[in-house]
Protein backbone atom coordinates (compact mmCIF):
# COMPACT_ATOMS: atom_id res chain seq x y z
CA UNK A 1 0.00 0.00 0.00
CA UNK A 2 0.87 3.73 -0.71
CA UNK A 3 2.63 5.60 2.56
CA UNK A 4 3.88 8.62 3.78
CA UNK A 5 7.28 7.90 5.60
CA UNK A 6 8.84 10.28 8.43
CA UNK A 7 12.32 10.15 8.15
CA UNK A 8 13.35 12.89 9.88
CA UNK A 9 13.85 16.72 9.66
CA UNK A 10 12.00 17.72 6.14
CA UNK A 11 12.31 14.22 4.85
CA UNK A 12 8.74 12.84 4.24
CA UNK A 13 9.28 10.07 1.31
CA UNK A 14 6.29 8.10 -0.47
CA UNK A 15 6.80 4.61 0.01
CA UNK A 16 5.19 0.93 -0.98
CA UNK A 17 5.09 -0.93 2.18
CA UNK A 18 2.82 -4.10 2.95
CA UNK A 19 -0.58 -3.61 4.52
CA UNK A 20 -0.93 -3.57 8.38
CA UNK A 21 -2.53 -6.61 9.77
CA UNK A 22 -4.81 -6.11 13.02
CA UNK A 23 -3.98 -7.68 16.17
CA UNK A 24 -5.52 -8.14 19.26
CA UNK A 25 -8.34 -5.87 20.37
CA UNK A 26 -7.30 -3.71 16.86
CA UNK A 27 -8.99 -2.98 13.78
CA UNK A 28 -8.20 -1.96 10.09
CA UNK A 29 -9.24 0.99 8.83
CA UNK A 30 -9.31 2.23 5.49
CA UNK A 31 -8.12 5.40 5.59
CA UNK A 32 -10.85 8.18 3.97
CA UNK A 33 -8.89 11.45 5.01
CA UNK A 34 -6.06 11.88 7.14
CA UNK A 35 -5.44 15.39 8.04
CA UNK A 36 -1.60 17.64 8.75
CA UNK A 37 -1.90 18.44 12.23
CA UNK A 38 0.33 21.30 13.33
CA UNK A 39 2.33 18.81 15.11
CA UNK A 40 3.29 17.27 12.22
CA UNK A 41 4.29 20.48 10.62
CA UNK A 42 6.75 21.29 13.33
CA UNK A 43 7.75 17.58 13.57
CA UNK A 44 8.81 18.07 9.68
CA UNK A 45 10.43 21.48 10.40
CA UNK A 46 12.62 20.74 13.81
CA UNK A 47 12.77 16.50 13.65
CA UNK A 48 10.28 16.12 16.90
CA UNK A 49 9.17 12.77 16.18
CA UNK A 50 11.32 9.22 16.16
CA UNK A 51 12.43 7.71 13.00
CA UNK A 52 10.50 6.10 10.60
CA UNK A 53 7.05 6.36 10.71
CA UNK A 54 4.10 6.97 8.80
CA UNK A 55 2.73 10.24 10.42
CA UNK A 56 -0.75 11.00 10.90
CA UNK A 57 -3.09 10.77 13.05
CA UNK A 58 -5.98 13.13 12.31
CA UNK A 59 -7.75 9.91 10.76
CA UNK A 60 -11.30 9.31 9.71
CA UNK A 61 -12.10 5.59 7.63
CA UNK A 62 -14.03 3.19 7.92
CA UNK A 63 -13.57 -0.34 9.62
CA UNK A 64 -12.58 -3.13 7.13
CA UNK A 65 -10.67 -5.93 9.16
CA UNK A 66 -11.07 -7.24 12.78
CA UNK A 67 -8.18 -8.61 14.90
CA UNK A 68 -9.31 -11.48 17.68
CA UNK A 69 -11.13 -9.87 20.51
CA UNK A 70 -12.85 -6.90 18.79
CA UNK A 71 -16.06 -6.40 20.31
CA UNK A 72 -16.43 -2.54 20.37
CA UNK A 73 -17.02 -1.74 16.56
CA UNK A 74 -17.64 -3.75 13.41
CA UNK A 75 -16.75 -4.23 9.37
CA UNK A 76 -18.40 -0.85 7.86
CA UNK A 77 -18.45 1.14 11.60
CA UNK A 78 -17.13 4.89 10.17
CA UNK A 79 -14.47 6.07 12.44
CA UNK A 80 -12.15 8.45 13.53
CA UNK A 81 -8.96 8.05 15.92
CA UNK A 82 -9.01 9.75 19.57
CA UNK A 83 -5.18 9.89 20.68
CA UNK A 84 -5.82 10.78 24.05
CA UNK A 85 -6.01 7.31 25.50
CA UNK A 86 -5.16 7.61 29.39
CA UNK A 87 -3.99 4.59 32.00
CA UNK A 88 -7.30 5.37 34.35
CA UNK A 89 -4.65 4.59 37.23
CA UNK A 90 -2.10 7.21 37.81
CA UNK A 91 -2.53 10.24 40.11
CA UNK A 92 -3.92 12.76 37.13
CA UNK A 93 -5.96 10.10 36.12
CA UNK A 94 -7.32 9.36 39.60
CA UNK A 95 -8.11 13.26 39.19
CA UNK A 96 -9.84 13.38 36.54
CA UNK A 97 -7.25 15.43 34.40
CA UNK A 98 -6.89 12.12 31.79
CA UNK A 99 -5.33 14.58 29.09
CA UNK A 100 -2.44 15.09 31.73
CA UNK A 101 -2.04 11.38 32.29
CA UNK A 102 1.60 10.02 33.47
CA UNK A 103 1.38 7.19 30.79
CA UNK A 104 -0.83 9.14 28.30
CA UNK A 105 -1.23 6.77 25.02
CA UNK A 106 -0.80 8.89 22.11
CA UNK A 107 1.48 7.34 19.87
CA UNK A 108 -0.76 7.01 16.37
CA UNK A 109 1.58 8.69 13.56
CA UNK A 110 4.28 9.49 16.22
CA UNK A 111 5.91 6.38 17.89
CA UNK A 112 3.67 3.68 15.79
CA UNK A 113 2.55 4.03 12.00
CA UNK A 114 -0.43 6.25 11.36
CA UNK A 115 -2.89 7.61 8.71
CA UNK A 116 -1.15 8.41 5.56
CA UNK A 117 -1.41 5.60 4.44
CA UNK A 118 -4.09 3.40 2.79
CA UNK A 119 -4.82 1.23 6.10
CA UNK A 120 -3.63 1.55 9.18
CA UNK A 121 -4.00 -0.28 12.17
CA UNK A 122 -5.68 1.40 15.27
CA UNK A 123 -6.26 -0.36 19.36
CA UNK A 124 -9.97 -0.15 19.40
CA UNK A 125 -9.78 1.47 22.57
CA UNK A 126 -9.08 4.42 20.28
CA UNK A 127 -11.52 4.54 18.05
CA UNK A 128 -15.06 6.22 17.81
CA UNK A 129 -18.26 6.32 15.91
CA UNK A 130 -18.38 9.47 14.08
CA UNK A 131 -22.50 10.59 13.58
CA UNK A 132 -23.73 9.86 9.52
CA UNK A 133 -24.89 13.43 9.63
CA UNK A 134 -21.42 14.72 9.62
CA UNK A 135 -19.69 14.39 5.72
CA UNK A 136 -16.12 12.92 5.52
CA UNK A 137 -14.37 16.25 4.83
CA UNK A 138 -15.42 16.98 9.00
CA UNK A 139 -14.29 13.86 10.40
CA UNK A 140 -11.65 14.24 11.12
CA UNK A 141 -10.85 17.53 12.73
CA UNK A 142 -12.80 16.53 16.47
CA UNK A 143 -8.95 17.00 18.56
CA UNK A 144 -8.46 20.50 17.04
CA UNK A 145 -11.86 21.82 18.24
CA UNK A 146 -11.42 19.43 21.36
CA UNK A 147 -8.24 21.13 22.85
CA UNK A 148 -10.21 24.64 21.41
CA UNK A 149 -12.91 23.45 24.18
CA UNK A 150 -10.93 22.34 26.15
CA UNK A 151 -8.67 25.89 26.47
CA UNK A 152 -12.05 27.54 26.76
CA UNK A 153 -13.37 25.09 29.44
CA UNK A 154 -10.32 25.48 31.59
CA UNK A 155 -9.97 29.21 31.23
CA UNK A 156 -12.69 30.15 33.14
CA UNK A 157 -14.53 32.01 30.58
CA UNK A 158 -18.02 33.57 31.39
CA UNK A 159 -20.36 35.26 29.14
CA UNK A 160 -19.72 39.02 29.00
CA UNK A 161 -16.07 38.41 29.44
CA UNK A 162 -13.63 39.89 26.84
CA UNK A 163 -11.46 38.09 25.13
CA UNK A 164 -8.00 38.04 22.12
CA UNK A 165 -6.78 35.69 20.06
CA UNK A 166 -3.49 35.62 18.65
CA UNK A 167 -2.45 32.99 16.09
CA UNK A 168 -5.42 31.70 13.70
CA UNK A 169 -4.72 28.31 12.60
CA UNK A 170 -6.70 25.59 12.81
CA UNK A 171 -7.05 25.17 17.14
CA UNK A 172 -7.39 29.51 16.99
CA UNK A 173 -10.08 29.12 14.44
CA UNK A 174 -11.77 27.07 16.79
CA UNK A 175 -11.45 28.93 19.62
CA UNK A 176 -12.80 31.73 18.08
CA UNK A 177 -16.30 30.02 17.05
CA UNK A 178 -16.33 28.31 20.46
CA UNK A 179 -16.40 31.73 22.48
CA UNK A 180 -18.55 33.30 20.35
CA UNK A 181 -21.11 29.94 21.27
CA UNK A 182 -19.75 31.04 24.74
CA UNK A 183 -21.34 34.72 24.85
CA UNK A 184 -18.37 36.67 25.06
CA UNK A 185 -18.94 40.48 25.28
CA UNK A 186 -16.02 41.21 22.87
CA UNK A 187 -13.51 39.59 20.66
CA UNK A 188 -10.72 40.88 19.31
CA UNK A 189 -8.86 38.40 16.63
CA UNK A 190 -5.01 38.97 15.29
CA UNK A 191 -3.07 37.10 12.49
CA UNK A 192 -0.83 38.14 10.25
CA UNK A 193 -1.57 35.78 7.46
CA UNK A 194 -4.26 37.90 5.59
CA UNK A 195 -6.09 34.72 4.03
CA UNK A 196 -6.95 33.44 7.85
CA UNK A 197 -8.10 36.55 8.77
CA UNK A 198 -10.38 36.55 6.13
CA UNK A 199 -11.85 33.48 7.38
CA UNK A 200 -11.64 34.39 10.82
CA UNK A 201 -14.19 37.14 9.60
CA UNK A 202 -16.93 34.84 8.72
CA UNK A 203 -17.48 33.87 11.94
CA UNK A 204 -17.80 37.42 13.47
CA UNK A 205 -15.41 38.59 16.00
CA UNK A 206 -15.61 42.51 17.44
CA UNK A 207 -12.08 43.47 15.98
CA UNK A 208 -10.02 41.54 13.42
CA UNK A 209 -5.84 42.61 13.50
CA UNK A 210 -2.98 42.05 10.87
CA UNK A 211 -0.90 42.50 14.17
CA UNK A 212 -0.63 43.56 18.11
CA UNK A 213 -2.30 47.19 18.03
CA UNK A 214 -2.18 47.82 21.57
CA UNK A 215 -4.02 50.85 21.60
CA UNK A 216 -6.85 49.11 18.97
CA UNK A 217 -7.14 46.54 21.95
CA UNK A 218 -7.48 48.47 24.54
CA UNK A 219 -9.41 51.11 23.06
CA UNK A 220 -12.29 47.53 22.57
CA UNK A 221 -11.42 46.48 26.18
CA UNK A 222 -12.62 49.62 28.12
CA UNK A 223 -8.95 50.77 27.96
CA UNK A 224 -7.78 47.90 30.80
CA UNK A 225 -7.03 45.03 28.66
CA UNK A 226 -9.03 41.43 27.94
CA UNK A 227 -10.15 39.14 30.39
CA UNK A 228 -8.27 36.38 28.49
CA UNK A 229 -5.76 35.88 25.52
CA UNK A 230 -5.72 32.92 23.98
CA UNK A 231 -1.91 32.90 22.65
CA UNK A 232 -2.04 30.24 19.65
CA UNK A 233 1.25 30.94 17.69
CA UNK A 234 3.91 29.59 20.37
CA UNK A 235 6.04 32.43 19.12
CA UNK A 236 8.31 34.08 22.04
CA UNK A 237 8.09 37.34 20.95
CA UNK A 238 4.10 37.12 20.29
CA UNK A 239 3.87 35.66 23.89
CA UNK A 240 5.86 38.62 25.55
CA UNK A 241 3.96 41.19 23.71
CA UNK A 242 0.50 39.42 24.87
CA UNK A 243 1.32 40.38 28.27
CA UNK A 244 0.66 43.83 27.46
CA UNK A 245 -3.22 43.02 26.66
CA UNK A 246 -4.32 40.95 29.23
CA UNK A 247 -6.42 43.26 32.43
CA UNK A 248 -4.68 42.98 35.79
CA UNK A 249 -6.18 39.88 37.13
CA UNK A 250 -6.68 38.60 33.82
CA UNK A 251 -5.47 35.37 32.48
CA UNK A 252 -2.76 34.07 29.41
CA UNK A 253 -3.84 31.11 28.20
CA UNK A 254 -0.94 29.56 26.31
CA UNK A 255 -2.37 27.44 23.20
CA UNK A 256 0.92 27.55 21.11
CA UNK A 257 3.87 25.43 21.66
CA UNK A 258 7.39 26.46 22.21
CA UNK A 259 10.12 24.22 22.39
CA UNK A 260 12.87 27.01 22.75
CA UNK A 261 13.63 28.86 26.05
CA UNK A 262 13.29 32.00 25.64
CA UNK A 263 12.90 35.15 28.01
CA UNK A 264 9.94 36.31 29.74
CA UNK A 265 9.20 39.61 31.89
CA UNK A 266 7.17 37.95 34.96
CA UNK A 267 7.14 41.53 36.60
CA UNK A 268 3.90 42.68 34.99
CA UNK A 269 2.59 39.32 35.33
CA UNK A 270 3.02 39.57 39.18
CA UNK A 271 2.33 42.78 39.47
CA UNK A 272 -0.93 42.94 38.37
CA UNK A 273 -1.56 39.49 39.69
CA UNK A 274 -1.80 37.48 36.29
CA UNK A 275 -2.03 33.90 35.74
CA UNK A 276 -0.95 31.72 32.71
CA UNK A 277 -2.61 28.34 31.78
CA UNK A 278 -0.93 26.17 29.93
CA UNK A 279 -3.29 23.80 27.71
CA UNK A 280 -2.58 20.46 26.05
CA UNK A 281 -4.32 18.04 24.29
CA UNK A 282 -8.24 17.43 25.46
CA UNK A 283 -9.60 15.47 28.03
CA UNK A 284 -12.47 12.14 26.26
CA UNK A 285 -15.28 14.49 26.73
CA UNK A 286 -13.94 17.86 25.35
CA UNK A 287 -13.54 15.11 22.58
CA UNK A 288 -17.05 13.83 22.79
CA UNK A 289 -18.61 17.48 22.64
CA UNK A 290 -16.71 18.12 19.99
CA UNK A 291 -18.32 15.73 17.50
CA UNK A 292 -21.76 16.68 19.22
CA UNK A 293 -21.43 20.52 18.21
CA UNK A 294 -20.23 19.30 14.92
CA UNK A 295 -23.46 17.07 14.16
CA UNK A 296 -25.63 19.76 15.52
CA UNK A 297 -24.41 22.64 13.25
CA UNK A 298 -23.21 24.11 16.54
CA UNK A 299 -19.71 24.66 14.87
CA UNK A 300 -18.59 24.76 11.37
CA UNK A 301 -15.70 23.51 9.93
CA UNK A 302 -16.21 24.14 6.56
CA UNK A 303 -13.89 27.23 6.05
CA UNK A 304 -11.22 25.44 7.87
CA UNK A 305 -10.54 22.64 6.04
CA UNK A 306 -9.62 24.61 2.89
CA UNK A 307 -7.90 21.63 1.09
CA UNK A 308 -7.79 17.86 -0.05
CA UNK A 309 -4.78 16.74 -1.44
CA UNK A 310 -3.39 13.20 -2.24
CA UNK A 311 0.00 11.30 -1.25
CA UNK A 312 1.61 12.01 -3.99
CA UNK A 313 1.38 15.75 -3.65
CA UNK A 314 2.13 15.54 0.51
CA UNK A 315 5.25 17.32 0.63
CA UNK A 316 4.64 20.18 -2.00
CA UNK A 317 1.03 21.13 -1.58
CA UNK A 318 0.89 19.61 1.74
CA UNK A 319 3.94 20.32 4.37
CA UNK A 320 5.44 22.58 2.20
CA UNK A 321 2.82 24.90 1.68
CA UNK A 322 1.26 25.00 4.89
CA UNK A 323 4.42 26.27 6.34
CA UNK A 324 4.64 29.14 4.47
CA UNK A 325 4.05 32.41 6.12
CA UNK A 326 1.34 33.46 3.37
CA UNK A 327 -0.47 30.21 3.01
CA UNK A 328 -3.57 29.97 1.99
CA UNK A 329 -4.50 26.56 3.77
CA UNK A 330 -5.92 26.25 7.35
CA UNK A 331 -6.47 22.30 7.63
CA UNK A 332 -5.18 20.38 4.78
CA UNK A 333 -6.80 16.43 4.43
CA UNK A 334 -4.51 13.90 2.55
CA UNK A 335 -6.72 11.20 0.64
CA UNK A 336 -4.29 8.69 -0.03
CA UNK A 337 -7.03 7.23 -2.83
CA UNK A 338 -7.35 10.63 -4.95
ZN1 LIG B 1 -3.17 16.68 15.59
ZN1 LIG C 1 -3.01 8.04 33.78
Amino acid sequence: MKAAKYMGKEKLSIVDIPKPAPKEKEVLIKVKHTGICGTDLEAYKTGLYPVPVVMGHEILGVVEEIGENVKKCKIGDRVTYNGSISCGQCPSCLRGDYNICYDEFRELGIYKDGGFAEYVAIPTECLVAVPDSIPDKHGTIFEQLATGLQSIRVAGVNMGDTAVIIGLGTIGQFILQGLKLAGVKKLIVIDKNPNRLEIAKKFNPDVALKKIAIGKIKGATNRRGADYVFECTGRPAVINASSSLIRKGGSLIQVGISDTPFNFNFLPFIMSQNRIQGIYAWHPRDFEFAIDLIARKMIDPDPIVTNIISIDDIVEKGFKEAIKPDTKEIKILVDPYK
